[in-house]
Formats: C-alpha cells, sequence, structure tokens
C-alpha cells in the first residue's frame, strides 16, 4: 500500500512567518498539482508584498538574538535540526515525491538524506570559520578580521529540488547567524514548508526562518528589493537571474545567483564505453533531465561514437516510466504539463534538422495523463543548434561526435554555461588537461552528477557566481570586517605629516 503525503498538514496557509502557518493575502490563489496525475493536490493563497514586508520584519526581529547567539549554541540547534529532519525523512521524501513527480527512491536515497547530511554538515561549520592570522602588517598596528553576519538574506529557490534547494539556501545562512526569508517556486512549496517547521522543532528562534510562498512577479521581485534585505541568493534560470541581478544591484545588495547548465560529457576514445554509456543514461536522465547539472550534451570520439550511441539508445529503452510512488519506477513526468510541452516543442523542431534514435513522445495508456516524457536521444544536431545551446531541462541527450581531443574540448566549452562537465578517459594526462580547460565550477572524471556536502556547488560565466554547499557558502553568508588598532599610543603619529605639518 503506497502511503501519500497529507497535505490538510497546510490548511492554515503557505506562508511561515515568525514560526507560524499563515495564509497569504495576494487575494489570489494557486494550485499545486500533482504531475503524475493530473490532480490537484493542494491549493493555497498566494503571498502578497505585505506577506514578504512582515517576514523580513520577523527576520529583521530575530536576527539580534540569532547573530549574537555563539557558534556553539548555533551548532548545537543544526544538530538537533538534522536530527528532527532525519526522524521526518519518510514524510519529506513523499511530500517531495508528490509535488515534483520524482521517484521516491530518488526523493528517498538522494533528495532528503542530502538535506539531512547538508544540516549536519553546517552544524559542524558554523564552529569552524577560518580566516587570517591576526598580525602586525604594518609596523605601528595590529590587524584582525571579523566574519560577521550579513543580515537578513533573501532566498529564491526553483522547482526541481526544493528541499535541497531551501537545505542549501538556509542553512549556510544561519549557520553563520543570519536570519532568512526564502520563496520557494509556486509549484512547489510543500518540503521548503516542512523545512521550516522541523527548524521550529529543533528549537531554532521564530523568526530565523522564513518561508513566502507566492509568486516571482509579486513575492519575489519585492524580496528583492527589499531595502532591509541584505543579500539575494538565487537559484533558478539564467533569463530570471538577469532580472534578479538588476532589481539587486539598484538596491546594493550581495548576490549569490546559481543559473542555468548545460553540461557537456566528454567521451574520449580510450574511455571505458560501458561506463561512459551507464553514467550518461544516469545523468541525462536523474530527476526527468530537470538537474542544472544534467548530462546533456554528450561529444564521443570518432572510434567509440556508434556504440555509444546505441548503447545509449539500449540502455534508455529499458528506463521504466510509471508512477512515482511505484518503489520500481526510474522516470516519473516532468515538473507540469505545460513543461513537458516546452521539451516536446525541441524535440520536434530538432527533427528537422537531427535524428531523434529514441524517445522523442509521451507515453500513451495510463500514464497519458501525467506530465511523462520518453527519455530521448538525438544525434546529428550541429553545434549551433537550439539542442545544443540551450536549456530544454527535460529526458534529453544530444550525442555528437569529435576527431582530436583540441576539438572535444573547444565544443564541450562551445555554450554560454558552464556549471558543470565531465570527462571520460583512463589516461590522466588527458583528464588532467580537461580539468584545467573545461570552464565549469565542476568536472567530473569517470562519473556525472555526485555531489557531497563538503564540496561547492556553483557555476562558471552564465550559470551565475556564488556557491552553494561547503566552507565556500558558508563564507559566502558572512562579511569581512578588518579590525585595526594601533600599537603606538602616540597622539602625532608619522603618518600625520601626509596631511599636515612636516617631519
Ligand atoms: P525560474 O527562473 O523560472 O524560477 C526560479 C524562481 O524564481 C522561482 O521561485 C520563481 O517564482 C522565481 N521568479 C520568477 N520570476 C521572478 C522575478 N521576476 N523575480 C524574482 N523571482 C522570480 O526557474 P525554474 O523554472 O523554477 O527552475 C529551473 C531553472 O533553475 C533552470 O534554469 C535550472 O538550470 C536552474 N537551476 C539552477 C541550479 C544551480 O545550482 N545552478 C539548481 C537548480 C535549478
Amino acid at each position: 500500500m503506497v502511503q501519500r503525503f497529507d497535505v490538510s498538514t497546510f490548511a492554515q496557509g503557505a506562508q511561515y512567518l515568525d514560526g507560524r502557518l499563515a495564509p497569504g493575502s495576494a487575494g489570489r490563489t494557486h494550485t499545486v498539482v500533482d504531475p503524475a496525475t493530473g490532480e490537484q493536490v493542494y491549493t493555497y493563497e498566494l503571498a502578497s508584498p505585505a506577506d514578504v514586508d512582515a517576514a523580513v520584519a520577523a527576520a529583521q526581529r530575530a536576527l539580534p538574538g540569532w547573530a549574537g547567539a555563539t557558534p556553539g549554541e548555533r551548532s548545537d540547534a543544526l544538530h538537533r535540526f538534522a536530527a528532527v529532519l532525519g526522524e521526518r525523512a519518510e514524510e519529506l521524501a513523499q511530500a517531495e515525491s508528490l509535488q515534483c513527480g520524482k521517484p521516491i527512491k530518488l526523493s528517498k536515497e538522494f533528495d532528503v538524506p542530502g538535506s539531512v547530511d547538508n544540516a549536519a554538515f553546517f552544524a559542524g561549520a558554523a564552529r569552524q570559520l577560518a580566516g587570517v592570522s591576526a598580525g602586525e602588517y604594518s609596523g605601528d598596528h595590529t590587524s584582525y578580521i571579523r566574519r560577521e553576519p550579513i543580515g537578513v538574506i533573501g532566498s529564491i529557490a526553483p522547482w526541481n529540488y526544493p528541499l535541497q534547494m531551501a537545505a542549501w539556501k538556509i542553512l549556510p545562512a544561519i549557520a553563520a547567524g543570519n536570519t532568512i526569508v526564502l520563496k520557494p517556486a509556486e509549484l512547489t512549496p510543500l518540503t521548503s514548508l516542512m523545512f521550516a517547521q522541523a527548524a521550529t522543532e529543533a528549537g531554532i528562534p521564530n523568526g530565523v526562518v522564513n518561508i513566502v510562498s507566492g509568486t516571482g512577479r509579486d513575492a519575489g521581485e519585492h524580496l528583492v528589493g527589499h531595502p532591509a534585505v541584505a543579500m539575494t541568493s538565487f537559484t533558478g534560470s539564467t533569463e530570471v537571474g538577469k532580472r534578479v541581478a538588476e532589481i539587486a544591484t539598484s538596491t546594493v545588495k550581495r548576490l549569490h545567483l546559481e543559473l542555468g547548465g548545460k553540461a557537456p560529457f566528454l567521451v574520449f576514445d580510450d574511455a571505458d564505453l560501458t561506463a561512459a554509456v551507464h553514467g550518461a543514461v544516469a545523468g541525462a536522465l536523474i530527476n526527468t533531465g530537470q538537474d542544472c547539472t544534467a548530462a546533456t550534451r554528450a561529444y564521443v570520439q570518432r572510434p567509440l561514437y556508434d556504440a555509444f550511441v546505441s548503447g545509449v539508445a539500449e540502455l534508455m529503452d529499458t528506463v521504466r516510466l510509471g508512477d512515482p510512488f511505484d518503489p520500481d519506477t526510474d522516470l516519473g513526468p516532468l515538473i507540469s504539463h505545460a513543461h513537458r510541452d516546452r521539451v516536446a516543442g525541441f524535440v520536434d523542431r530538432a527533427r528537422s534538422y537531427a535524428t531523434v534514435v529514441t524517445g522523442g513522445e509521451a507515453p500513451g495508456g495510463e500514464l497519458a495523463k501525467g506530465a511523462y516524457y520518453r527519455p530521448t536521444l538525438i544525434t546529428g544536431a550541429a553545434q549551433d543548434s537550439e539542442v545544443v545551446q540551450r536549456e530544454l531541462f527535460g529526458p534529453v541527450l544530444v550525442v555528437l561526435p569529435f576527431d582530436s581531443d583540441d576539438e572535444g574540448l573547444r565544443l564541450a566549452n562551445d555554450t554560454p554555461y558552464g556549471l558543470a562537465a565531465s570527462a571520460w578517459s583512463r589516461d590522466v594526462h588527458r583528464t588532467g588537461r580537461a580539468t584545467r580547460e573545461i570552464k565549469a565550477g565542476c568536472v567530473w572524471i569517470n562519473d556525472h552528477i555526485p555531489i557531497i556536502s563538503e564540496m561547492p556547488h556553483g557555476g562558471y560565466r552564465a550559470s551565475g557566481f556564488g556557491k552553494d554547499m561547503s566552507a565556500y557558502s558558508f563564507e559566502e553568508y558572512t562579511q569581512v570586517k578588518h579590525v585595526m588598532y594601533d600599537n603606538t599610543a602616540v597622539a602625532r603619529k608619522d603618518w600625520h605629516r601626509t596631511v599636515f605639518g612636516s617631519r
């Protein structure tokens, strides 16, 4: 018997302000839809700009107490938070699968444990702020560095990994002593709300973690432009990221942008072919391809090209589409019917200039009511075509051949994005060159996708700047203050002569 998450938990509303659920006051509602069935799951009142103001005010009130807590106190609270999240693992996985259509095995084995581990990591990091040592850099002074919280953080998250995005945004921010208002994507508020409730249950003071569930245009832009918000941390598309950057810049905020990706998957001719085929199918189809680091463009050196294409097509055809709550389901639906139609549009247009080797259609039968799309393999597309250059965000892999190593590396770098990439070879010199020359925030060697709390995630170029996870993200949520002490106790200091008088 498949258990499903009970949304009556959120009968009081989808805003989380000052440690309590509340309804939004925008005067409009949004309905969360199960993308596997098209059924309506939960209707909530959207946040208005006034709700954002209330959330920011709650975060401002909580700031002095939380910023003034010792690192040890914050660390203890985050350890308890990790424990509460761990106790709620089953519920969190169900809610995530319900609102996103994720296969339950992915929610249970990736999204939830990753988020719990993040909480445990930042509980440790809260006590481990590194810095330069104090010293006499000018003979007459002692200097040292203070790393201080920034203030109220405004974060905006996408729908593809709502729980992990809440974790990646909230945990480093609060570990460093900030308070936060997070706006999840309107399609997927449930696990962000559960995350905030778990924070309260763990004893994190009211107002430290607040959630506003509203649209990008109303709640999102108001949060980014809010004068009392000191930093904007945004994860989403490059297009919306540019708009967010404009607003944040005009209000002089610190900005962290985690944007789109179009990850290359570079297979040299000495690679383990079976490993590369498995890696490409897993890397392209994880989360139904709705992953900013998903393998989207495989470049395969000519001697392996034909075998790679037939191997990937065969393996893709074994992937089981189905009910996300069935533990045997490999691939769930896309996030919505509208998004499925967008992905299908890219593939349909590609038929005029490339070959759709497998997939390229929605399944029929029982699955027809959901936003499903078959795993799709495209060959013969030109490097400058839209399926190679643009982010489709669906279960679609494009494969292109290359001849020399120079050419493969050039093609891998030939999109505006730079979030992640992988290179496949048994030759340490080739893989070493790939790690140096590929312009991306993460390069995997002989694998594609794994992430760990200790290491940073973030882009180069149009994929944005700033890091999630790891000590790097923790530091981003702090600001550096130089403190300089005079050691001389002399009233008339030597340097004063550059302003008045002489020696
Ligand atoms: P999106 O850019 O449409 O929306 C992201 C968030 O921004 C949502 O909460 C949305 O409501 C909000 N938003 C929309 N318009 C806004 C505006 N004008 N002002 C402020 N906020 C606004 O992205 P999406 O469709 O939800 O998610 C998919 C995108 O996210 C893909 O491009 C994907 O690559 C990217 N992504 C990147 C990373 C990363 O770490 N780099 C991780 C996950 C997803």
